[in-house]
């Protein structure tokens, strides 16, 4: 019975009252001292049990060897604030012939499809539209990846930088392949040897100095290099992975961006990974689910299907996915909806067994002492820049010895958004900072469903105070 659980766990060492919820490692130690085997089962198993009952299997390519056929690389876009992210991305969709030919007119969904000519060959690569590594972040945070290759954009005239590093050091945890593009060529001051030289450093060795990572310097304003770039890619992909998918199966893949819209509703943009996904489909993508009723391409036209690596929008949905939500093709609507339904309700009580789990500032003085990096995470955001940069600066002044450490992972000017809190979520437990600022709506609720502490300030001295007091939890008790 409980009291006698709760006698147990004092026994161990560890103060529990019989209705707290207890952490994993608590039932595990527990199991181990009843002789009970204790298996932590995780949400994504948890919902992998749950598309098995349906008989779905995600993830995987139905079929032998032979019903796989290769399939675009799909590439994400990263570097260092002002270093071209955003102009390169525009460069490579507006100078791709086809996408003026089709004569459509290019829509911002989150990703687009490019064509290029390769050893004779006609080849599509699949761009992730949304630059830096917000997109990457928030699909990582949730267990999911839909980048095959990173292009890392430096800046000849400004080389490495903090989020440079920042950015190869995601992509190498995600064991994704980089392509360094170092772009503004075209400037005077331009020092692309520098740049291949600071990133040997970081085990980024051009093949021209004996690595394998392949450099191409380019200018996205002037368009030059655009087409080695895209060589590069290609060549990168070929290299290092084996891109196939099977395109004759009920589809899977991802979302990577989803808002509601006024007129058509819940408006999602997938990305196929398997099969091929048809208008009419009956489709579940997180909690969302519906039917199929038009899809439509990085042109903003209708099309009837999409094959492995295309991104298309779904229209069709009851409610709006979150980025980084896998999507299933189900056999009918009603296995859709009790799919849906079932991980609504799984997710409501783990969120709250969840929250009791993320450390709070005030829980991570216990973390600490079972050994783990005395290290408190910081992502500020702030009102205007002078008050975030203010705030910074004094926390990072903050100083109570040598043990514990402060890291700001991210600041930035305005509301809390998504990408903090997926940002706080993938980098274990940062908390997120508010100054003078509230998160956006669907922040916050991803941020109640995770569990993410978010402090709210408005006099930088109370900021202050809490995070030295924090600090202070993290030092070791001495005895
Ligand atoms: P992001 O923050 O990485 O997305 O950077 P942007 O794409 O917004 O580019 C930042 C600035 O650099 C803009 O003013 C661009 O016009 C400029 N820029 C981007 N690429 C080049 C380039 O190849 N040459 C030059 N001279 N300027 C560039």
């Amino acid at each position: 019975n409980p009291a006698s659980l709760v006698q147990i766990m004092l026994h161990l060492g560890e103060m529990v009252t019989a209705t707290q919820s207890v952490s994993d490692e608590t039932l595990q130690l527990l199991g181990a001292e009843l002789n009970y085997d204790v298996q932590v089962v995780s949400p994504e198993e948890e919902d992998r049990e749950l598309l098995e009952s349906f008989d779905i299997e995600f993830g995987e390519d139905e079929g032998d060897e032979a019903d796989l056929v290769p399939r675009p690389p799909v590439v994400t876009v990263m570097g260092h604030v002002d270093h071209g992210k955003t102009k390169l991305l525009d460069t490579i969709r507006n100078t791709n012939v086809a996408a003026r030919e089709a004569g459509g007119i290019t829509q911002h969904i989150g990703a687009y499809q490019v064509t290029t000519e390769h050893e004779g060959e006609t080849r599509k690569i699949t761009f992730i539209d949304t630059p830096g590594h917000e997109a990457f972040t928030a699909m990582r945070a949730r267990g999911a990846q839909a980048t095959d290759i990173a292009v890392l954009v430096v800046a000849a005239d400004d080389g490495v930088k903090p989020q440079t590093v920042e950015a190869l050091n995601h992509a190498q945890a995600a064991e994704v392949p980089i392509v360094v593009a170092v772009n503004k060529i075209d400037k005077p001051d331009a020092d692309p040897h520098k740049v291949r030289a600071q990133l040997t450093e970081y085990g980024l060795v051009a093949e021209e100095y004996g690595g394998s990572t392949l450099f191409v310097d380019i200018s996205a304003k002037e368009n030059i290099g655009i087409d080695d770039l895209l060589e590069a890619i290609l060549l990168t992909a070929d290299a290092e992975l084996d891109l196939r998918a099977n395109p004759n199966q009920a589809a899977q893949g991802l979302a990577i961006e989803a808002h509601l819209d006024k007129g058509r509703g819940p408006v999602a943009t997938v990305l196929v990974q398997r099969g091929t996904l048809r208008v009419g489909d009956s489709i579940v993508c997180g909690e969302a689910y519906g039917r199929v009723r038009a899809l439509l391409n990085d042109k903003g036209q209708q099309v009837q299907e999409a094959e492995p690596s295309c991104p298309v929008q779904v229209l069709g949905l009851t409610s709006v996915p979150s980025a980084g939500d896998n999507f299933i093709v189900v056999p009918d609507d009603r296995v859709a909806r009790q799919i849906a339904q079932q991980r609504a309700a799984r997710q409501r009580s783990a969120a709250m067994a969840k929250s009791s789990r993320r450390r709070t500032l005030e829980e991570l003085f216990k973390d600490m002492e079972k050994g783990q990096p005395r290290e408190l995470k910081l992502i500020i955001k702030g009102d205007v820049s002078g008050s975030v940069e203010a705030l910074e600066d004094a926390l990072l002044k903050i100083d109570v010895g040598e043990e514990v450490s402060l890291r700001v992972l991210h600041r930035a000017v305005g509301a809390i958004t998504e990408y903090d809190v997926n940002l706080a979520i993938a980098d274990e437990n940062a908390v997120i900072i508010g100054f003078n600022v509230r998160p956006e709506v669907r922040a916050r609720e991803l941020a109640e469903r995770e569990g993410v502490d978010i402090r709210y300030y408005s006099i930088i001295y109370q900021a202050i105070e809490d995070v030295e007091n924090a600090l202070r939890g993290m030092l070791k008790p001495e005895f």
